[in-house]
């Protein structure tokens, strides 16, 4: 865990290298398991259709202490293509939780609160509004009809927190086709940070790691 830390704090460009494809001529060096367990990483990856889980990316997840890992979102950003199949609209659950800006900015784009309120229960518990789902915003053939000031929750969707055991890397709710794809498209980045995370470990094996550098230093002073 530690050195997934250093890693992600360091972050040395493997958002780059994985832009410019690196890993293939990695794959081609040496068996991995993303190549020798493709069927089966595949297969599990489809069981998020009808079981829920999310799944880690080889991506590092956006941390606003460290600006330049805001370049793992941005490529994902790049890469998610929606297939704008609705799912995450019109599936029934638990509802969706509205942030006080979500409501408020909903509420005006309806031009009443009332309206919006017939359409949400209130947890007292968490002194939140919980819009009703399936979402009743949704329409089969023109989408989300709020698109506009859509809640947070769908703008950031299909990113979840990340799994507290891959806490650095950005993750995706395995319910969504496309998030799917992308999960298996990008399976063999992680060679990429298997390979920073075996040579963080022998640095840190080595005496000479925590003078090398005043940024070494600084990084790895709270470890
Ligand atoms: S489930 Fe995924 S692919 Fe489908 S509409 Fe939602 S975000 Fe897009
Ligand atoms: S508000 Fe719009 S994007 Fe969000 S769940 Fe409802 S229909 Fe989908």
């Amino acid at each position: 865990m530690q050195v997934k830390k250093l890693c992600h704090r360091l972050c040395p460009d493997c958002v780059g290298r994985k832009r410019r494809g690196e890993h293939r001529d990695l794959l081609s060096q040496r068996p991995h398991w993303s190549v020798l367990r493709r069927e089966e990483q595949h297969r599990q990856i489809d069981l998020g259709e009808r079981v829920p889980f999310d799944i880690a990316l080889p991506l590092p997840a956006k941390d606003r202490g460290f600006a330049d890992t805001a370049e793992g979102i941005e490529l994902f950003r790049e890469m998610f293509s929606c297939q704008r199949c609705g799912r995450c609209c019109f599936t029934p659950g638990a509802g969706l939780m509205l942030e006080k800006g979500d409501y408020e900015r909903i509420s005006r784009f309806l031009g009443s609160r009332k309206k919006l309120r017939a359409l949400c229960r209130y947890d007292r518990q968490e002194g939140v509004w919980i819009l009703k789902q399936p979402c009743p915003f949704y329409d089969r053939s023109m989408g989300c009809t709020i698109y506009p000031v859509r809640p947070l929750t769908c703008t950031q969707y299909p990113l979840h927190p990340p799994l507290k055991e891959m806490p650095f890397h950005l993750a995706v709710d395995a319910f969504c086709p496309a998030a799917r794809s992308l999960a298996k498209e990008t399976l063999g980045w992680w060679i990429i940070c298997e390979n920073n995370w075996a040579r963080l470990l022998q640095n840190m094996d080595s005496p000479r790691f925590p003078a090398r550098t005043y940024r070494d230093r600084e990084m790895t002073a709270d470890l």
